[in-house]
């Protein structure tokens, strides 16, 4: 079963008397486990290609499935479950909640689907050890760096039982230092078996990906297996 599925995906958006074709038959497979990253210059669709994936607009035309489920043929109470239960997002300004610590921002996707408070917290607190946080807890946003306060923003997204992780530019207002910690975090999710879109501008961050899919014009123009990823240099050299 994929994880994500676009078919002939178009978006136009009314813009006063004309038209913006943000998405043209737009194609894209991804699997569980994989990553891909989505490049293009501004405007070529790329924030739109996410937030369709995620159920958060709809195509005007083409069929989207996420885990196999044709979101068309979902109720909307469904979609909201899924979008609760199977999908993490990263936005670019993180969407902590200030009043609430580190451990409770992550646990707050499991308390709201109805998980109880005590192993909510208990699943949040394991996502921030997976990704070196369990110390900064019971800290609040404005209590962490910028980089914690983005790696307490992924293990929100993948608290639980999540298969699909968007980011939009999740590095964006980062250093190179933590841009790349991001990266190696949602590379470390879809290892586990998440699969990952991440949009991004940087090339350096696009090598993470196990695949990079270029948009111009709301049209998919080319797809591409990466150069050699950091990753390659800690793999062994081959004997010669
Ligand atoms: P990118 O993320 O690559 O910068 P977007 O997906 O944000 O591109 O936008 C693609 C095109 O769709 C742009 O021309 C943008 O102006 C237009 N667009 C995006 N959202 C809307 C909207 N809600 N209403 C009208 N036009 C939109």
């Amino acid at each position: 079963m994929t994880a994500l599925e676009l078919r002939g995906v178009s978006k136009v958006y009314a813009d006063g008397a004309s038209e913006v074709h943000a998405l043209r038959n737009v194609d894209l497979v991804v699997q569980p486990g994989e990553l891909v990253a989505v490049m293009g210059p501004s405007g070529s669709g790329k924030s739109t290609l996410l937030t369709i994936a995620g159920s958060l607009e709809h195509p005007t035309t083409g069929e989207v499935l996420v885990g196999g489920n044709l979101l068309t043929s979902m109720s909307r109470n469904e979609q909201a479950r899924l979008r609760r239960r199977s999908i993490g997002y990263v936005f670019q300004d993180f969407n902590l909640l200030p009043g609430l610590t580190a451990v409770e921002n992550v646990a707050l996707p499991l308390e709201l689907d109805g998980v109880h408070a005590k192993p909510a917290q208990a699943a949040g607190l394991q996502a921030l050890e997976e990704l070196g946080l369990a110390d900064r807890a019971s800290r609040f946003p404005d209590e962490l760096s910028g980089g914690e306060r983005q790696r307490v923003a992924v293990a929100r997204a993948v608290v639980g039982d999540r298969h699909l992780l968007l980011a939009d530019e999740p590095s964006g207002a980062l250093d190179s230092i933590n841009a790349e910690a991001v990266m190696r975090l949602v590379h470390t999710a879809c290892r586990r078996g998440v699969a990952g879109v991440v949009v991004t501008h940087d090339a350096q961050l696009a090598s993470w990906a196990d695949r990079v899919v270029f948009l111009r014009d709301g049209r998919v123009v080319d797809q591409t297996s990466p150069p050699a990823g950091p990753e390659s240099l800690l793999r062994s050299q081959p004997r010669a």
